[in-house]
């Protein structure tokens, strides 16, 4: 498609940021191109338009930029994803690895109905350990994760093999 490469061209790569030695992926300047930004959530639209999907659920905080246009188009609702202790409601909580240390998502009881279909969206898949907790707490509560949907890939980290053979494939629209 076209349009992928527009979008390529828009992420800007900012070097050792927010760390030495590595290479930051900064969706910040997609988002100031209307055109890209617009022709990103049209990619996902219409992938995911039609296909009974009842849940948008983002990851903090850049799945809180791409998820809610999309769920609006596709006629669902969105659900956060939060860092611990951010949502007031009573919560379930998913732990997960990360290259140092541990993090943890979590989701408001009553979100989500047993049933549901799910998409699941952030800005970048790197380890995939993110969109596995993410996968983890939907289907906890009894939903069915239809697909992950990310904008970038990190081509030189491994994706965990947990995600990809116990789950759909991430869309990944951009590399
Ligand atoms: P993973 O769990 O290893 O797949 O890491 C993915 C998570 O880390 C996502 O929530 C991303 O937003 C975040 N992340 C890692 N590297 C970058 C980056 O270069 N730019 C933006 N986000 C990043």
């Amino acid at each position: 498609d076209p349009r992928i490469n527009g979008i390529k061209t828009k992420i800007r790569v900012v070097p050792n940021f927010p760390k030495p030695g590595i290479m930051f992926q900064d969706i910040t300047t997609l988002l100031l191109d209307r055109e890209a930004f617009k022709d990103t959530i049209d990619l996902f639209v219409e992938r995911y338009k039609g296909k009974n999907i009842s849940v948008v659920a983002g990851i903090e905080a850049r799945g809180f930029i791409f998820g809610p246009p999309i769920a609006l188009a596709i006629g669902a609702k969105f659900v956060p994803l939060r860092k611990p202790r951010k949502l007031p409601g009573e919560v379930i909580s998913e732990e997960y690895i990360l290259e140092y240390g541990r993090d943890c998502l979590e989701m408001h009881v009553g979100a989500v109905e047993p049933g549901e279909r799910a998409l699941v969206v952030d800005d970048l898949i790197a380890t995939g350990g993110t969109l596995c907790a993410a996968m983890n707490l939907l289907e906890r509560v009894g939903a069915e994760v239809v697909e992950c949907a990310c904008v970038i890939e990190l081509p030189d980290l491994k994706v965990c093999n947990f995600t990809l053979s116990f789950h759909s494939y991430p869309l990944v629209i951009c590399t």
